[in-house]
């Protein structure tokens, strides 16, 4: 493999600049290796080869001519739900198999803006239901990280984390619901972060559960994370949930958090019994350096926590169930021709949708049916306002909060595929913030004895993503 392939994207950035390396070069290295690996380790559903050089070509232009954008010449792997004009989008179903979309979605026009480079579009569960990106029609994705084991590299965006792991890509766009930039980035010892709700547009993503949707971005260090980030970032008019919240300036201040004082929560519910102890153990150490080095660790509750599973799994199925109405065999998607309206309907979803796609539908129409939609639907509803208070509460006495980002190591392949319950489970840290909406990140902090890698998760208050980003600088930092 070409070292180059190994730099983050600041480091990239600084040898495009004075064109120690080309950004053409650069695009050939990554698509060259991204066609030896993708056989075995399957990250990308569509490689874009053509379109990658051309865009490179120009960037190396711009480059010369003094105009480069602030992620010029950069290539980056996009997971295959941001809608890409004149390019494959398929959210790994095969209902959107065929799929070529008229327009971009906000967030890769924004990093295109900026010069960024698209080398393909990353394999995923199928419409980012999953957490081990097993639901994708397109095939498995396997961890890099002792890929001989045949373990997940995590979900929804497997193909995004390994893809970064395995050096295919500089960093992605990815998109978290309740968990799914968080869990994999653990699972692949990258950088994974979840913006506040409405900090990005959801214009052009193709919806999951519009209330919980976010975009997110993932790389190989917290700056590469920030700049993408602030890159593509801000108010939409084409998406009225994005916040009209001014940008902050994410990568500059990214050294100006003071441990000493930092106030950490360390919340009760969150170092059960269930949680894996070698997680623990690398978590907790963590925590004593932060705490060696002058923060304040404060205990605190968030009681509701142990609701949020199953609140999270009655409010994502109703707005799926709602959301994927649209895929009906007329407009777009796979058409399966039936005897009548109705029977076209019928076969053109049994045909386009997996399994775990129809298993969300059917749960969403059953909670949101009259019969049961006060029972379950508003009776969510009221349990994820809690679950937010729960956050409000905790942050008026601490800064950011500290947690596991997911309670295991990375798991086989196989090995929770036929129990939903089991899978859904491993959600436990990462659904109560999606339903709050707050930023959060999950960022390496070190390996077990075995070799398997372990993200800390660190949670702000909402909009305080900059203070997300600062705190997880220095956690980064100490692993060197
Ligand atoms: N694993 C969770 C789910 O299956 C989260 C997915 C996501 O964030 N897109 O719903």
């Amino acid at each position: 493999m070409n070292d180059i392939l190994k730099l983050t994207i600041t480091e990239l950035i600084e040898k495009l600049k004075t064109r120690e390396v080309r950004s053409v070069d650069v695009t050939k290295a990554a698509l060259e290796r991204i066609k030896e690996r993708n056989d075995s380790i399957n990250a990308y559903i569509t490689i874009c080869e053509e379109e990658a050089l051309k865009q490179a070509a120009i960037s190396d232009q711009k480059l010369d001519d003094g105009e480069a954008g602030l992620l010029e010449g950069v290539p980056l792997g996009i997971k295959d739900l941001f809608c890409t004009k004149g390019i494959k989008t398929t959210a790994a179903s095969k209902m959107l198999a065929e799929f070529i979309p008229p327009y971009e979605s906000t967030v890769t026009q924004k990093l295109l803006d900026q010069g960024a480079i698209f080398l393909g579009k990353l394999n995923m569960d199928q419409y980012a239901m999953g957490g081990s990106g097993e639901t994708s029609f397109f095939g498995n994705t396997v961890n890099p990280i002792k890929q001989e084991e045949n373990l997940t590299a995590g979900g929804s965006s497997s193909g995004s984390a390994a893809a970064l792991a395995d050096f295919q890509c500089f960093g992605a766009t990815v998109s978290d619901t309740g968990g799914s930039v968080r869990q994999p980035a653990s699972f692949t010892n990258t950088v994974g972060f979840r913006p506040t709700y409405g900090r990005c547009s959801r214009f052009g993503m193709v919806s999951f559960a519009s209330s919980l949707d976010q975009a997110g971005f993932m790389a190989r260090s917290v700056e590469d994370t920030a700049l993408m980030f602030q890159v593509a970032s801000g108010y939409d008019e084409k998406d009225s949930t994005s916040a009209d919240v001014a940008v902050e300036d994410y990568t500059s201040t990214l050294n100006d958090m003071n441990v000493k004082g930092l106030k950490i929560g360390l919340p009760k519910e969150y170092f059960i019994d269930g949680v894996d102890p070698k997680v623990k153990a690398i978590i907790n150490a963590k925590v004593e350096e932060f705490k060696a080095a002058g923060a304040q660790i404060i205990d605190i509750s968030l009681p509701h926590t142990k609701y949020a599973v199953p609140t999270y799994y009655i409010v994502a199925p109703a707005e799926a169930a709602a959301n994927l109405s649209r895929y009906d065999g007329m407009r777009y998607g796979v058409r399966v021709e039936g005897e009548n309206l109705d029977d076209t309907y019928a076969k053109s979803r049994s045909a386009g949708f997996g399994w775990e796609v129809k298993r969300r539908v059917m749960v969403g129409n059953y909670v949101l049916s009259s019969g049961y939609y006060d029972a379950y639907y508003t009776k969510a509803q009221k349990v994820r306002n809690l679950i937010s208070q729960d956050f409000h509460n905790a942050f008026e006495s601490v800064d950011v909060i500290f947690a596991p980002t997911t309670p295991e190591l990375p798991f086989a392949l196989g090995g929770k595929i036929d129990d939903p319950i089991a899978m859904y489970l491993c959600d436990i840290f990462t659904v109560s913030s999606a339903l709050a909406g707050i930023p959060c990140i999950s960022v390496p902090s070190g390996h077990t004895a075995e070799g398997y890698p372990v993200g800390l998760q660190i949670l702000g208050k909402a909009f305080d993503d900059a203070k997300v980003l600062q705190a997880a600088k220095i956690a980064q930092d100490m692993n060197k």
